[in-house]
Formats: structure tokens, sequence, C-alpha cells
């Protein structure tokens, strides 16, 4: 399943992430995704496995244009200068010539001028034809506007933590508003359950009842439940996993369909508590983390 983004680049809405993939699992969990039928990987470059993500594209013996890269530029790089080298040290480690879709990986909200920097190198990379589409990720409706008001192309994806439990229903208005694909991070609602994570509401959605319910009554998993109403509702979800069985579980999902009803059961499930972090919240120590030159 393809969505077309605002600038008329289609991408498969149905990627694998790699956050926490650990580099020695990278290689062989974006192989066995490709070979499953996967055509979209989501990595960054503070997740440090871009290399690894390479070489399993490379493994699968793919073309690269059958491949959608996406990755992230990191805020220790943000900066005209500063983000158009975060290119060059990201296509170095992935090993390609050119990347499908390059994202802010968070607004820095008290260097909001650097983040507007970042964007206009990624502008740049967008008209030179190195990037295929750019976009953001953890953007609220008012980091939005800034930019907008800043900036001359609209991004074309926008990427938030998204599942039962936190829906972000303003982000998504406001996504929606400009043409911009919202992309589900913790699609699954990982980040309500992997392990040394703290966080205000750790209720695991995974295990919710309702989604169980309607789980059952398909004769499918939750994380399949959860993909199909991403899906269905026009987001893309980039599920991560490094586990062969769930990589493939978490594609087969497109021989089902939830009814309108099933769709607003699990929307109603929206705690509006946030598990990730809180993109206004100014983090030094995100500037302290180097990205390394490929
Ligand atoms: P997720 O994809 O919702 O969940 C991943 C967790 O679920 C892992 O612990 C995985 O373990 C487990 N899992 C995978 N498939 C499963 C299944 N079918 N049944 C049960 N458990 C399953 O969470 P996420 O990794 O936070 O988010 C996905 C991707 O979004 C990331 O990898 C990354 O690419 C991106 N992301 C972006 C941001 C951002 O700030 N932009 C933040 C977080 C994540 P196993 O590996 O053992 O299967």
């Amino acid at each position: 399943m393809d969505i077309t983004l605002n600038n008329g680049v289609t991408m498969p809405a149905l990627g694998l992430g790699v956050f926490q993939s650990a580099p020695e699992e990278t290689t062989t969990a974006v192989e066995v995704a490709l070979n499953t039928g996967y055509r979209h990987i989501d990595t960054a470059a503070a997740y440090g496995n871009e290399r690894e993500v390479g070489n399993g594209i490379r493994n699968s013996g793919l073309s690269r244009s059958d491949v959608f890269v996406e990755t992230k530029v990191w805020v220790s790089d943000y900066g005209y200068d500063q983000t158009l080298h975060a290119w060059d040290k990201a296509v170095g480690k992935l090993g390609v010539e050119y990347l499908d879709l390059l994202i802010l990986h968070q607004p820095a909200p008290d260097r909001f001028e650097k983040t507007i920097d970042a964007y206009k190198a990624l502008e740049t990379l967008l008209a030179d034809g190195r990037v295929r589409a750019i976009g953001v990720s953890n953007f609220m409706p008012h980091h939005l506007k800034q930019l907008l008001e800043a900036t001359e192309v609209i991004p074309a994806v926008n990427q938030i933590e998204l599942h039962p439990y936190f829906t972000q229903q303003d982000v998504q208005a406001a996504d929606s508003e400009h043409g911009i694909i919202t992309q589900a991070w913790s699609p699954i609602g990982g980040i309500t359950f992997y392990p040394g994570w703290g966080g205000k509401d750790r209720r695991n959605v995974m295990q919710d009842p309702a989604i169980a319910a309607i789980a059952h009554a398909h004769g499918k998993s939750p994380a399949q439940v959860m993909l199909r109403w991403h899906l269905q509702q026009g987001r893309s979800a980039i599920p991560k996993s490094t586990n062969p069985d769930r990589i493939a579980e978490n594609f087969d999902v497109f021989d089902f369909e939830l009814s309108p009803p099933e769709l607003g059961v699990i929307n109603a499930l929206d705690t509006g508590v946030r598990n990730g972090p809180d993109p206004d919240e100014a983090r030094e120590e995100r500037f302290a983390m180097v990205i390394t030159e490929a």
C-alpha cells in the first residue's frame, strides 16, 4: 500500500523501524524485512545503525530504487551548513547516493532558529535531488506554524508518537490541513512497554482488552489490528522488530479490514498522555550527542 506525498513521491505506508535495534541485529532485520515484502526502512543518525541498514539493503539484492530509505538529522547537526553535512554523513554510512525521505528528528525548542536553518538545508537538498522528500518529526502544531512561516516547502511527513493510547488528534488535524502525512512512531505502542523506560502512564497498549477482542474477532494479533487501524486512517506506520516472526506478522495486515465501529473503539482509547519526550522541553544533553563522520 503506497501513500502519495504532497510532492507526488510515493512512499510505502508500512515500513520497518530500527530504533533500539542493536547494530549486530539490524542488518539481518532489514534483510528479513525486505525479503518479507517491506520496501521502506526508517532509521536515524541518532540510532547509530545507518551503516547496518545499508548493509541489509545491499544483502537483500533489491535495487536501490526499490527501497524507500528514510533517515533523520539529529539536533546536534542543526544549522544550515551542519545539516547539509549531515546528509553527507547519512548517505556515506547508508552507502546510498540519495535519500528518499530526510526529516528533522525533533524541534530544538530553545534554538528554533537553528531548526529553521536545518530545514532550509533540507530544502536545498531537495532542490538538488539529493533527497526525494523532506519532513519533520515530533513537531506540534505551533512548531509547524513557525516552520511554515519561515520556509518554502511544506513538509511531506510529520513523524510523531501515535498509538491507541496517544493519538494526538490536534497534530493529525494540523498535518492534514497542510497536506502533511502523519507517520506513527511506536505504532504498536512500543514506548508503552519497552523495558527500562519510565513515563507517566506505562499501561501496555499491547495488552488492551478492547484491542484483544477486535484481534480475536479477526483472527489477528493486537499488533496487526493496531497497524490496520493506522493504515485505514491514512497514516504511515513503522513498527520495529528484530524478530523474524514478528517482522512477518507486522507485514501480514493486508488481508482484513476493520469496520468503522472498530476504528471508533480504538480511537476512543486515547488517554491524552504522552509517553515519549515532550517536544517543547529543551534538553541540553541532546546537543552533546555527536553524530560521527561516515
Ligand atoms: P513499536 O514499533 O511500536 O514497538 C516496538 C516493540 O514492539 C519492540 O519491543 C518489539 O520487540 C516489539 N514488537 C514488534 N512487533 C511485535 C509484535 N507483533 N507483537 C509483540 N511485540 C512486538 O515502537 P518503536 O520502536 O518505538 O517505534 C517504531 C519506530 O518508530 C522506531 O523503530 C523508529 O524507527 C521510530 N521512532 C521514532 C521516534 C522519533 O522520535 N521520531 C521515536 C521512537 C521511535 P522485538 O524487536 O523483540 O520484536
